[in-house]
């Protein structure tokens, strides 16, 4: 595996409970103190907690009323804050602050939500901050839902472009068969491709508070792989699980990826048909294209669209080359008003400002000419 640095630990319901009713303090307390560690070792935790609804419920002493869904939100409404409470505090412990993000899956498909949400998930972890993820249950209706927080802290993955994704759950990882029903049943310990038998080993099983199974974990772990990002998927019972996963010992089932996080960026990009074009200036040109720098407004001589941020735009040269392909963080319109400005000014000019790049150099892959393609 390659050498980590940004992890998302996703911990399910259940396994807040511990496989009780209520959230263990002490189980979130173990948690917490592994994160912190990991995060002094200067690792860029996320962690995605689910156990909100059930944090609503035990505040409310479990009140027996209907499973509808504006129960279930207002469950998960008043337990978001006692669940971010705990974890503030646990964290608190060891003077780290997090912040809340409560996410839907339009958040992540709608493209200048996801440019949003990943400028602030960025931020948050440059200023040394552990983003705490949840599904935005209260207004996340059928239509707009991920569903399940496996698949969620999949997105989340591909959002941050993280090196690795734990799944912690109450089982030792992926069996041969379901081993609460078959003492033969042996673990996994490495997958190399998520086909269909792998998909069917996971089928039926499911835990009673949790929304995901065993399914739901292999569903994201195949998303996850997909985007470059490999998942372990391990027992939160194990002492010190996350530090000696990342210290590359073998616990649970690792699921490896099929791409790079940088080709399955490329790939994605390159795939989606553009909506405008930019052209560069001579000095921008070489700097994007040989130093792998982000594009500022300086460095733009023209712009064709319409377009509107989040959009993905080409990177053309004077001569017509096409040099990069990116998302650009601002409109067509907004990119006119800015041209050849410092990028200093451009909160002065637009009134706000998405930040000094006009396209990121995260944001942004360069198409290398076949002579390149050939030396490479
Ligand atoms: N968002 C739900 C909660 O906080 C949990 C969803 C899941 O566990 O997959 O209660």
């Amino acid at each position: 595996m390659k050498k980590l640095k940004r992890i998302v630990v996703k911990v399910g319901t259940s396994t807040l409970t511990q496989g009780g009713s209520q959230l263990s303090r002490k189980f979130m307390l173990g948690l917490a103190s592994q994160l912190s560690k990991l995060h002094e070792n200067n690792f860029e935790v996320i962690l995605v907690s689910s156990g909100a609804i059930c944090a609503g419920k035990e505040l409310l002493k479990n009140p027996s009323v209907d499973r509808t869904l504006p129960k279930k939100q207002m469950f998960a409404s008043i337990g978001q804050v006692e669940l971010m409470l705990v974890w503030k505090e646990l964290f608190g412990l060891h003077e780290i602050h997090v912040a809340q993000i409560l996410l839907t899956r339009d958040d992540i498909s709608n493209r200048k939500r996801y440019l949003n949400a990943r400028d602030t998930l960025n931020c948050l972890l440059q200023h040394r901050i552990i983003p705490v993820i949840n599904e935005n249950d209260t207004v996340a209706t059928k239509e707009i839902r991920v569903g399940d927080n496996d698949n969620l802290a999949a997105l989340v993955s591909n959002l941050v472009a993280a090196d690795l994704l734990i799944l912690l759950t109450d089982q030792e990882g992926l069996f041969t068969a379901d081993p609460r029903l078959n003492s033969n049943a042996k673990l996994i310990p490495l997958v190399k491709h998520i086909d269909e038998s792998i998909m069917a080993l996971a089928k039926g099983t499911s835990t009673s508070l949790g929304t995901g199974g065993m399914l739901t974990k292999i569903e994201a772990a195949k998303r996850a792989s997909q985007w470059g990002t490999p998942t372990i998927i391990a027992s939160s019972k194990v002492p010190n699980i996350l530090l000696e996963l990342v210290e590359g010992k073998a616990h649970g089932t690792l699921f490896q990826t099929e791409i790079t996080l940088q080709e399955s960026r490329k790939r994605w990009l390159l795939s989606e048909k553009p909506q405008g074009v930019i052209e560069l200036d001579e000095g921008a040109s070489d700097k994007i294209l040989h130093h792998g720098a982000s594009l500022l407004p300086p460095g733009i001589a023209k712009v064709k669209g319409p377009f509107e941020r989040g959009a993905i735009v080409h990177l053309i040269d004077s001569k017509s080359k096409l040099l990069a392909v990116g998302i650009t963080n601002y409109g067509k319109d907004e990119i006119e008003k800015i041209i050849g400005v410092h990028s200093k000014k451009i909160e002065d000019i637009l009134g706000y400002s998405y930040g000094g790049e006009i396209i990121h150099r995260t944001n942004m892959t360069r198409v290398k000419s076949k002579e390149e393609e050939s030396l490479s």
